[in-house]
């Protein structure tokens, strides 16, 4: 492929613009080179595109319209143009919409902006006095390095005029420098620790895999508290010693500063971040220090697996299995695979950690795709909490109460020997229903096919599906009776009432994603937390994700058959995985945990399997389960959702398209439905879904293509295809 176009060469731009074609434009004055951030004109405007090959059409070249810049960034390299493209045909995105995933950078191709800095110069300063002697000694203590006014002021312990003095001399100099400064070297021999037999086992087979250079998927599997971080943390120092970059996913609200701190302990310096947190001007920074190769080590959320990295060795998927991987609104891709795609693009390693691995790694594993590593024991004195259930067939029980006397007794314990208590149920809210006695009525969402929850910190009614809220209102809206609502069920802040009703002396503290303004106050709560900021913490699933509590030695879940009910099938691999992740939480440092599990089916395979900690037993059945229907992995699977505003048209399309179902035949799929989405309505629009399962040998996309191509959408009405969702 030509690398470099003339001045003047017919070349193909790909825009972000929703045209999904690469045009034929002119190359600029000067050339440019294949994959270069270019402004071109598209009507009347300026667009944002990539240099993506040499010019298809046959117009004459001197007709074309010129490129009108380059941007001042590095060209996108090869692998990334593969990758969006492989990736966009696998998820039938269009490619437009694939290079904005790769163009999130603010600013991107301006100029560096500049700012002043300060360090040592030649000059003699006028009159000594002793801040002017400090400010000199703290820029010799920093050799070579330029600090800001602000910075220097600190560091030597005085006020800003008094280094501006020093610089109208000559003993301090002032120059001016890019902001986006380079990320400080990581050392790989900085903090390393001591590993077990077990885990310096697993840690050399990754580095192994690093050192290779060539494409590997390995899964690391261990109970919480094994030391996956630790051993993964040296493949990517591996990576390190062998001078390429490695990105570190973590779910969002798993990127805790505790994490980052545990980076620095362990290669002396900071890795470069890269989530919804981080500010505009630090994004940039990022960015374009990865696109320069300045930035070794990126710790990032899913979407930072777009980042314009020049030499990628390792891609880390911490928790694995966590589904907020799944991007669920515009570009439907899931992080995990999308890692494995890139890196086997590049000729790179992946390893997916996980306690509780997907169903799909697990078999992806069992069938030799993938490398698997299990560390067996938690690190030092600390196990498994032991896991026991409390039938609530045999518990008294009054009415709105749901924390039984035997779980109560529990951690009545812990507060006595001032240890730490979760209690834990997955409902954010203080109740799941509001029904009017009066009528009958429960309230529901004016947009969605959804009950509206009740909220009593905010006083107000949510759908959790969209979003709405209202005031929480006095009379019924139905029969309009006043003083009739009633809340039935429990949500988190409801169990807290009742926690601190049975507990009058304990410190509780609510951890739930909606009780927090931002991110960063979250952590902060759950650190103070950590430190014993609390007696019972009561929580729904973010507690499950990642963070250490060493205090805490007990977990009560209020009600393990939740997540049993429904149809969705993957409903018994998401308990399993979540009660093993909370019980996970008990018990980490050198006191043993224990798991209470509430429930009303003991002998449910599920909550059996649970507590028998037999997890291969599980997995065995519930692969079992997915063999025999063909299910992911051992099938494939695609999602249609039809979406608008007039529910009978959608199921007009979607009878049209389950009787024309040939392209589909001839691949061997499946049709199902159409039938009401599992939520039928969001946000006023009616949602309509067809299943398309087919046979594992065979693609499905283009068969998906043909079979919905035909379809003529009107106003409001579209058309969604998700491949491998999250849910069937
Ligand atoms: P996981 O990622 O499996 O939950 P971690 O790597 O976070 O486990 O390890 C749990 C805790 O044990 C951490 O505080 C970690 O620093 C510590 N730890 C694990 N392995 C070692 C080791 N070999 N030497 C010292 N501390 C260790
Ligand atoms: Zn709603």
């Amino acid at each position: 492929m030509q690398e470099f176009f003339d001045a003047g060469e017919r070349i193909g731009v790909l825009t972000t613009q929703p045209l999904d074609r690469v045009l034929d434009y002119r190359a600029p004055e000067g050339g440019c080179f294949l994959g270069a951030f270019v402004e071109v004109p598209l009507g009347p405007r300026k667009v944002l595109g990539v240099v993506w090959g040499p010019g298809a059409g046959d117009f004459d070249a001197s007709k074309l319209r010129a490129v009108l810049r380059v941007l001042d960034a590095p060209p996108m390299r090869e692998e990334m143009r593969v990758f969006l493209e492989k990736a966009g045909a696998y998820t039938l995105t269009p490619m437009a919409a694939m290079l904005r995933l790769a163009t999130r950078a603010p600013g991107l191709g301006d100029p560096p902006s500049m700012r002043k800095v300060y360090r040592l110069g030649e000059g003699e300063a006028p009159r000594m006095t002793d801040a002017r002697r400090r400010v000199l000694e703290a820029a010799a203590e920093m050799g070579g390095l330029s600090l800001t006014l602000k910075e220097l002021a600190e560091a030597a312990g005085v006020t800003s005029s008094v280094v501006k003095g020093l610089v109208k001399s000559g003993a301090i100099r002032e120059e001016e420098s890019p902001r986006d400064t380079p990320f400080p070297r990581l050392d790989p021999e900085y903090g390393g620790k001591d590993l077990t037999d077990d885990q310096a086992g697993a840690a050399a087979v990754l580095s192994e895999g690093v050192r290779s250079g060539r494409y590997g998927t390995t899964l690391l599997k261990g109970v919480t508290g094994s030391g996956k971080t630790e051993v993964y943390l040296e493949a990517v120092a591996e990576c390190l010693r062998a001078g390429r970059q490695a990105l570190v996913l973590l779910p969002e609200i798993a990127l805790s500063g505790e994490f980052l701190q545990r980076l620095e302990a362990r290669f002396g310096a900071r890795p470069a971040e890269w989530h919804s947190g981080v500010t505009m001007t630090e994004r940039r920074r990022v960015w374009r220090m990865i696109g320069e190769g300045r930035a070794q080590v990126v710790v990032g959320a899913r979407s930072a697996l777009f980042l314009p990295f020049q030499n990628l060795g390792l891609i880390v998927v911490d928790e694995e299995h966590d589904t907020s991987y799944k991007q669920e609104e515009g570009v439907l891709y899931n992080a995990r695979d999308m890692a494995v795609l890139r890196a086997s693009i590049l000729g790179a390693q992946v390893v997916l950690a996980s306690a509780t691995p997907s169903l799909e790694s697990w078999v992806n594993a069992d069938l030799g795709k993938y490398k698997r590593l299990v560390l067996t024991s938690r690190f030092g004195p600390a196990v498994m909490p032991e896991m026991k259930p409390i039938d609530m067939r045999s518990q008294e029980l009054a009415s709105n109460r749901w924390i039984s006397p035997r779980l109560a007794t529990a951690v009545k314990q812990r507060m006595e020997r001032k240890e730490q208590a979760l209690l834990f149920i997955n409902r954010r809210g203080y109740a799941p229903v509001t029904l009017c006695r009066a009528c009958g009525m429960q309230i529901g969402c004016d947009h969605c096919d959804a009950r509206m929850v009740e909220h009593r910190f905010l006083k107000r009614l949510v759908c959790h599906q969209c979003g709405e809220s209202k005031p929480m209102p006095e009379v019924c809206p139905s029969c309009e009776v006043e003083g009739k609502l009633a809340a039935v069920g429990p949500g988190v802040e409801r169990l807290a009432e009742e926690a601190q009703e049975l507990f009058p002396d304990a410190r509780i503290a609510v951890l739930s994603s909606d009780l927090y303004g931002t991110a960063r106050e979250l952590k902060a709560h759950i650190e103070s937390i950590a430190m014993g900021g609390a007696d019972i913490i009561i929580g729904t699933q973010l507690v499950a994700k990642g963070h250490n509590f060493p205090l805490l030695t007990l977990v009560g879940v209020i009600d393990s058959d939740l997540g049993l009910q429904g149809s969705d099938l993957r409903a018994a691999e998401r308990t399993f995985q979540l009660m093993r992740q909370v019980a996970g939480r008990a018990g980490r440092a050198e006191k043993p945990g224990q798991a209470l599990l509430q429930t009303y089916q003991p002998e449910h395979p599920v909550i059996r399997g649970i507590l028998a900690g037999d997890e291969e037993a599980f997995w065995r059945a519930e692969a079992d389960e997915r063999r025999i229907g063909g299910m992911p992995p051992f099938g494939r699977l695609a999602a249609i959702i039809l979406s608008g505003t007039e529910p009978q048209e959608l199921f007009d399309i979607g009878n049209w398209l389950a009787r024309n179902d040939g392209p589909l035949r001839r691949v061997d799929a499946q049709v199902y439905g159409p039938a009401p989405a599992p939520i039928a309505r969001v946000r006023g629009r009616h949602r309509v879904r067809m299943l398309v399962r087919g046979p594992k040998e065979v693609m499905l996309q283009n068969a998906l293509t043909d079979w919905t191509r035909p379809v003529k959408l009107k106003g409001e009405t579209r058309i969604a295809i998700d491949i491998d969702p999250q849910s069937f």
